[in-house]
């Protein structure tokens, strides 16, 4: 039975082992699908997303920046916006125009702007005449004088003629230096004697953008970048200008003799209203490689009080590196989860098998616990069984200790009787000769009183009365079996009671030739008994001893006692013939005697034995290796009562 079921649950056992199998290699393959899918799906969602988020809080953060640039061209051209006004009312400006242009009215002037150039820092001052010659310039003195030159055309000469403050920026047609150019009229009212120009340079403001490495450019409503930090950007447009604007601005020389020539770029894309991303193909951008194409945000925004345009550039790369961190450590939580999953399901695995081998395991103790409880339950049976068998065993010893006990009282029954016939025969044996005796003494006595013969009647009546005495004396003996209650036990003094019969025997002839050697000396040894009737054993059994002693030469009795566990051992030897062989079963027999008719009775023993067992004790009688008789009364010690 129990086999069968061992083979089942082995069998489902590896069914289940099967299905994990299965079902850890199921969940590896999707796992490797779901990363082989999710990870480059997540990673390029992650990028898109960086991207934007960086891109949004790069728009943000250049926001700042621009507005920072814007008015720095702002701040750096208005602090001029008033010099040329001042200039035009400064009395040696001015006296150029009173009555002939005289040289010194010159040379004074040109050191006096080039002071002014020097203190205010720009790139030249200079004054026209209404024609637009060059009367007086801070760079007099220079190879590139801007004296005696005619900027007519400039609209700056233009706006000043008209009255009012003129703006215009241009690269120098003389100088070929990029500035902007601030112009005034000299005159008192509506008279216009000349015009003052402050030529602004920007190139401080280009280096310092240079600097700050940042790709910043400014231009203007033409779309022509007029302030670069870079040279390669500069007097290059963003868009392609149409033909006759393009014509018109070269011919009005503002950017002397560039060509305007526009920036390649390809595809286009709007991020927002100011960004858009653009590939552009600079010779100068790209380094090295002209021929490659590059990616570039461009965010612009007006410079507030000018038709001017700051655009900020900046590239993909900028970008690239928030994402390729962002990747980095996307990649790496990837790494963490997917080595947190592996783990997890190593993890998952040994649990399993702990767990499997935990069920094996109770399985064992529980089919071990069964086992047991069958061994039990058998041992139960066996051990009921065999209980029932040795109650039934015991039930058959007590029925046969019943029959024993039957048999036994049967025996002591059959025994009695034979006792009781033995006695019969031997009170019978012992009886009938005085009885006899006493008829043919009264029958005598009958016929001696017919005769007359008084005295021999009387002698005979003595002799009557003398065997009545004898039978009586033999009656009384007998009443010793008639006791039915055992005797009044009390603890006695064996040296005592020793002493007491001693004395009694001493009475006795057959005393002097004997010697008694009596041991019995410790007055502590006490037995339990009834000191009169131990006493009536001792003489018993001493004055047998005494009687086969009779006519012994070096008769000797020894007296002793020996302490036996609870019990003590009286021995009273003689080295008299001792017991014939066939007379020792039956010494203690009633009227059992080896004395002549007269001497003894045979109840002697037969009376110490039984008084000796009312005492709990034994009486019992053995020949000595060195001849005579030994008895030994066992009694209880007192002590141990
Ligand atoms: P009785 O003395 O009247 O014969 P007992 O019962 O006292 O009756 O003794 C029985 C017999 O035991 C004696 O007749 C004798 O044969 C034997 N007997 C007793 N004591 C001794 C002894 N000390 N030595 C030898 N025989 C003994």
């Amino acid at each position: 039975m129990s086999d069968t079921s061992f083979e089942f649950t082995a069998s489902t056992e590896f069914n289940d082992k099967d299905d994990d199998l299965l079902q850890n290699r199921s969940i590896k393959i999707l796992l490797v699908i779901l990363i082989s899918i999710a990870m480059p799906l997540t990673l390029w969602a992650l990028a898109q997303w960086t991207h934007t988020n960086s891109l949004n809080d790069l728009r943000r953060k250049l926001d700042s920046r621009m507005q920072l640039y814007s008015s720095n061209i702002v701040s750096e051209l208005e602090k001029y916006e008033y010099l040329p006004v001042i200039l035009a009312r400064d009395p040696i400006l001015k006296s150029l125009f009173e009555g002939e242009m005289l040289d010194f009215r010159i040379d004074r002037a040109n050191r006096h702007l080039s002071a002014i150039e020097q203190i205010a820092e720009v790139s030249a001052v200079y004054v026209m005449t209404t024609q637009g010659n060059t009367v007086a310039a801070s760079n007099w003195d220079e190879e590139n004088s801007f004296v005696g030159k005619n900027f007519r055309f400039r609209p700056y000469f233009k706006n000043a003629m008209q009255g009012h403050t003129g703006h215009y920026f241009a690269l120098g047609t003389t100088s070929n230096i990029p500035g902007y150019y601030l112009s005034y009229p000299i005159g008192d009212g509506d008279k216009i004697d000349g015009v003052v120009v402050v030529k602004v340079s920007v190139a401080r403001l280009e280096e310092a953008w240079a600097r700050a490495k940042e790709e910043v450019i400014v231009t203007d409503r033409n779309g022509v970048v007029i302030i670069s930090g870079r040279d390669e950007w500069r007097f290059r447009t963003l868009e392609k200008l149409s033909p006759d604007l393009r014509q018109s601005l070269i011919n009005s020389r503002q950017y002397s003799d560039a060509q305007l020539v526009p920036i390649e770029t390809g595809r286009e894309r709007i991020i927002d209203d100011n960004t858009k991303r653009i590939a552009i193909r600079h010779p100068l951008t790209n380094g090295k490689d002209a021929s490659k194409w590059e990616d570039i945000y461009m965010r612009s925004r007006p410079v507030l009080g000018t038709d001017w345009t700051v655009h900020y550039i900046f590239r993909e790369a900028t970008l690239r590196n928030d994402v390729i961190n962002t990747l980095i450590i996307a990649a790496f939580a990837w790494l963490i989860a997917i080595l947190s999953f592996l783990y997890m399901l190593q993890r998952r695995n040994m649990i399993n098998h702990r767990l499997e081998y935990q069920e094996r395991h109770r399985q064992t103790l529980e089919n071990a616990a069964i086992e047991l409880e069958h061994r039990v339950e058998r041992r139960t049976k066996a051990l009921s069984e065999a209980n029932k068998r040795l109650e039934e065993e015991i039930q058959e010893r007590h029925k046969a200790e019943d029959d024993l006990h039957r048999a036994q009282d049967e025996l002591v029954q059959a025994g009695k009787l034979a006792a009781l016939g033995q006695m019969a025969a031997g009170i019978t044996h012992e009886m009938n000769q005085p009885l006899t005796a006493i008829r043919s003494y009264a029958d005598n006595a009958s016929v001696l009183l017919k005769r007359d013969r008084l005295d021999d009647v009387d002698s005979n009546l003595v002799q009557i009365s003398q065997l009545c005495a004898r039978l009586g004396k033999i009656s009384g003996q007998l009443k010793v079996f008639s006791r039915k209650t055992p005797s009044q036990k009390e603890p006695i003094s064996l040296v005592k009671v020793m002493a007491d019969t001693l004395t009694l025997l001493e009475s006795s002839s057959k005393f002097e030739n004997t010697q008694i050697i009596n041991n019995i000396k410790d007055p502590s040894i006490s037995v339990l008994g009834e000191a009169i009737r131990l006493e009536q054993v001792l003489l018993n059994i001493l004055r047998n001893a005494l009687d086969a002693l009779a006519d012994k030469a070096g008769a000797c009795i020894w007296i002793s006692a020996q302490a036996q566990g609870t019990r003590m051992a009286i021995h009273i030897r003689d080295n008299g013939p001792g017991f014939e062989d066939s007379d020792l079963e039956r010494i203690f027999d009633p009227f059992f005697t080896t004395k002549e008719v007269g001497k003894g009775l045979g109840l002697g023993l037969s009376i110490s034995s039984r008084i000796i067992q009312d005492f709990g004790g034994v009486l019992k009688a053995h020949n000595h290796p060195d001849g005579g008789a030994v008895f030994t009364i066992e009694l209880l010690q007192a002590a141990h009562g």
